[in-house]
């Protein structure tokens, strides 16, 4: 089911741990808002892009070894990975246009692999947070 021009549920609640992976209501509508004022301008902007991870339950985060307090958990972050465009290229955009409002957007590589980390802005902040993750911390980003 689509929830935008391009994104659909099942892509923002895909997991390959095999375990449950449901969002309720209120994870499904921070998924519409994620998609939405998140995801869709990227696409707009940079073509396709490859949704790697977005809502996860608990047990999923956990599976992943995910952040006690990801927003990933709330529905409010997705992972991405461009399909045609330059990943460096379209990060870059993403920290430096401004037209995007974001809670945290990171550059994140871990074990050969590359994505960006994109979040809902959060009542409490910090808010557009750019920052570049090693698979070992977080740095800011310039
Ligand atoms: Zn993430």
């Amino acid at each position: 089911m689509l929830i935008t021009d391009n994104f659909s549920l099942e892509e923002l609640t895909r997991t390959a741990t095999g375990l449950p992976n449901r969002p309720g209501k209120t994870e499904t509508e921070k998924l519409l808002l994620t998609a939405t004022y998140l995801l869709e301008p990227v696409r707009k902007k940079w073509g396709m892009i490859r949704v790697t991870s977005a809502f996860r339950s608990e047990a999923v985060n956990a599976r992943v070894n995910g952040s006690g307090t990801s927003q990933h958990v709330k529905g409010e972050a997705a992972d991405i990975v461009p399909v045609d465009a330059d990943i460096d290229e379209v990060f870059g955009w993403i920290a430096k246009d401004g037209s995007i409002c974001f809670g945290q957007a990171i550059r994140e590589a871990k074990n050969g692999a590359d994505w960006i980390h994109l979040s809902l802005p959060r009542i409490n902040g910090p808010n557009q947070q750019r920052l570049v993750y090693d698979g070992r911390g977080y740095s800011p980003y310039v």
